[in-house]
């Protein structure tokens, strides 16, 4: 079981994926909420069957899995449906990450939780991922091939980055190349490993 617990957040595209995936090649195991959120409503689970109850058949893919851009729409449509959808998967999705922090071999375990969340109880540290807004457009574009204005409403649903930078123990500044990300990734991994040990 891994006893030390970095977390990592950042906006929309400042490169968290790109992070998590520097350090689960060092060897480091990484607990993402996004992958926990999928995995608890697998076909079976509780949550699965929670949501079928509530919104029947239509919330179903013709293979049984959830039709998750139904499910989006309704939860769109009102916000009581997402207060509930939050209310129900909250409790899973944290032990879903617990447990995959717990029964990690690795010296430190990565926990990457959604681009709104602040530090964690679960969390010894926090790296924040930080580019400038333009760098941030524009990797975003590149990768999903959205226009700007929708990125500008979704960076404008999420935390500001003077906000997110306060909550930081460190910092990844990730305007530059790959090249020097996986350097800063590598320095920090050094670091981590001395913290762990001691902790
Ligand atoms: P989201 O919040 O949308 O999940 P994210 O923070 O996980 O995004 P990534 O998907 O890791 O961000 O990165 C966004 C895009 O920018 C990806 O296409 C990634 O390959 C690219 N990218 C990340 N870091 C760099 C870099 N240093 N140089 C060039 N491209 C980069």
């Amino acid at each position: 079981m891994t006893h030390y617990v970095v977390g990592i957040t950042g906006g929309i595209g400042s490169g968290k994926s790109t992070v998590a995936e520097r350090f689960e090649k060092l060897g480091i195991v990484v607990a993402d909420a996004d992958q926990a959120s999928r995995e608890i409503v697998e076909p079976g689970q509780d949550a699965y069957l929670a949501i079928l109850e509530k919104f029947g058949n239509p919330v179903l893919l013709e293979d049984g899995t959830l039709n998750r851009a139904y499910l989006r729409q309704k939860i769109f449509a009102e916000k009581t449906n997402r207060l509930w959808l939050e209310k129900l998967t909250h409790l899973p999705i944290m032990q879903n990450l617990k447990d995959k922090l717990q029964s990690a071999k690795s010296a430190y375990g990565i926990l990457m939780l959604s681009t709104g969340a602040g530090k964690s109880p679960l969390m010894d540290r926090m790296i924040v991922v930080d580019v400038t807004p333009d760098v941030q457009i524009s990797r975003v574009k590149e990768r999903d091939h959205n226009d700007e204005a929708l990125i500008r409403k979704i960076m404008a649903s999420q935390p500001n980055r003077e906000d997110r930078l306060s909550w930081a123990d460190d910092v990844i500044e990730n305007n530059g190349d790959l090249v020097s990300l996986k350097q800063t990734v590598y320095d920090l991994h050094q670091y981590y490993l001395r913290l762990a040990n001691h902790a």
